[in-house]
């Protein structure tokens, strides 16, 4: 070899470490007193922050150009402050290893332990790599069973913590509020898309400072730490956990059968951006009626076009005044949440067949056509059931305002979706065509009647 050797520095500051935390500083200072003393020239430096050397799926940039320059045979030294620092995989080094024998490239640690160009050397670095792994998969398999543990006594799972939670599972009651209503807004028939929407101009901060969109919604609405439940790997384990639930267990069923509904992907983009659009109905033929350009309802069928201002606001006067009455306590909440209650506990009995069925053909109690029958007429029962489980559902949002403390002020200020709701709930709307240029508008062209209960 001619000239100096020229040599490599790799530096990394580690936060899993023994809590030793080399600063760079000192650990490059080692490393170029190495290097000067065997008189080599250091021609790069490579460097990661706060990067784990034993996870192999985290990305360790530094470490990366120090492979590739060393495949592109960039230097023939390297200096590292301990193996550790250099890499815990074994695989990895097994590579350095190749290089030093086959290239003679020369491995020195600043502590001076390793040196790749001797049996001995290698044979220790290969130990030391061996037990570095070792202890990684014995920590991996402590947190597993630590968390399983965590799982059985029904506590929060450790790590990032939910949205509504403190870390130790305590209510954030400004949070919870706004998951809350996310739950009642799906379920009285937001898309998912409008709630993200609806978070992002609310400025709600996601934990992970990225933008809100329908899936991070949707991870929202799946994760039945809402509802209570304790989980284990994603799911629940059938322990009720020791946090407060911000949902109760129907509500979160309920938006879980929504989710499911496959009607709802070809319905989304349809939030509704009008009262009566789809709910209020053409008087002479029952049809609902449809937005229509200009601010105005038009039946399908061609009855009757009318602005709809004056409209809307009537039903919302005439709502508000029925709201504001003492006799709404009990005018539906009771009976729409036994029916709920019943749907939901419909689905669940069908669920429980079904994994009858399933656990039937398993043990080879039944036969392939028998299953196929079976599970089917199972299939369609639970199909219909959640649809009226869906169906209750937009009537329970509407419970929510309805047994608010003062209904007039939740109905004022509840978002469009709810509203419809409401009004749903309360009445049927039936518009009546006006004669041809009257001007002036006549109340009694819109027939409000109270759905008997
Ligand atoms: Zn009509």
């Amino acid at each position: 070899m001619t000239g100096p050797r020229r040599c490599a520095i790799y530096l990394r500051v580690s936060l899993d470490a023994t809590g030793e935390q080399l600063a760079v500083q000192r650990q490059r200072a080692d490393c170029q007193r190495i290097a000067d003393q065997r008189g080599w020239q250091i021609i790069g430096e490579f460097v990661d922050n706060s990067i784990s050397a034993s996870d192999k799926h985290k990305a360790r940039p530094g470490y990366d150009e120090l492979v590739s320059a060393n495949k592109a045979g960039e230097f023939d030294a390297l200096v590292c402050w301990d193996l550790d620092r250099l890499t815990r995989q074994p695989r990895q080094l097994e590579d350095w290893i190749d290089a030093a024998q086959e290239r003679g490239l020369l491995l020195v640690t600043a502590n001076g332990e390793a040196d790749l160009s001797t049996d001995g050397g290698r044979m220790f670095a290969r130990i030391k790599a061996t037990v570095a792994r070792g202890e990684i998969e014995r920590k991996a398999a402590r947190q597993r069973a630590a968390a399983l543990q965590r799982a059985e006594r029904g506590k929060p799972p450790l790590g990032v913590r939910l949205t509504g939670y403190s870390p130790a599972g305590e209510l954030i009651e400004d949070e919870a509020a706004i998951v809350r209503q996310l739950f009642d807004r799906f379920a009285a028939g937001d898309s998912l898309r409008a709630l993200a929407m609806w978070l992002t101009e609310a400025k709600v901060a996601t934990r992970h400072g990225r933008p809100w969109n329908p899936s991070s919604v949707r991870t929202i609405l799946t994760n039945p730490r809402y509802a209570g439940h304790a989980i284990y790997q994603g799911k629940t384990n059938g322990k009720q956990g020791t946090w407060d639930a911000i949902v109760d267990d129907d509500v979160f069923r309920l938006v879980e059968a929504k989710l499911a509904d496959p009607r709802r992907k070809t319905q989304q983009g349809t939030d509704r951006k009008h009262l009566g659009a789809g709910l209020f109905e053409c008087a002479k033929c029952d049809s609902k009626v449809r937005s229509w350009s200009g601010n105005r309802y038009r039946c399908p069928n061609g009855c009757l076009t009318r602005s709809q201002h004056q409209i809307d606001t009537l039903v919302i006067k005439t709502m508000r005044e029925r709201l504001s009455r003492p006799d709404l306590a009990g005018l539906i909440t009771p009976k729409e949440s036994e029916r709920a209650k019943a749907a939901s506990e419909k689905v669940k009995q069908l669920n429980g067949r079904l994994e009858l069925i399933e656990a039937d053909y398993d043990a080879g109690n039944i036969d392939g056509p028998r299953y196929k029958v079976s599970t089917e007429k199972v299939k369609a029962k639970l199909a219909e059931a959640r649809l009226t489980q869906a169906r209750l559902s937009t009537r329970s949002a509407a419970a929510s305002t309805l047994s608010a403390v003062d209904p007039v002020a939740a109905f004022d200020t509840a978002p469009l979706m709810i509203r419809r709701n409401v009004v749903d709930a309360l009445c049927s709307v039936k518009l009546s065509p006006t004669p041809r240029g009257r001007k002036t508008f006549n109340p009694d062209s819109v027939n409000i009647a109270w759905r008997e209960d």
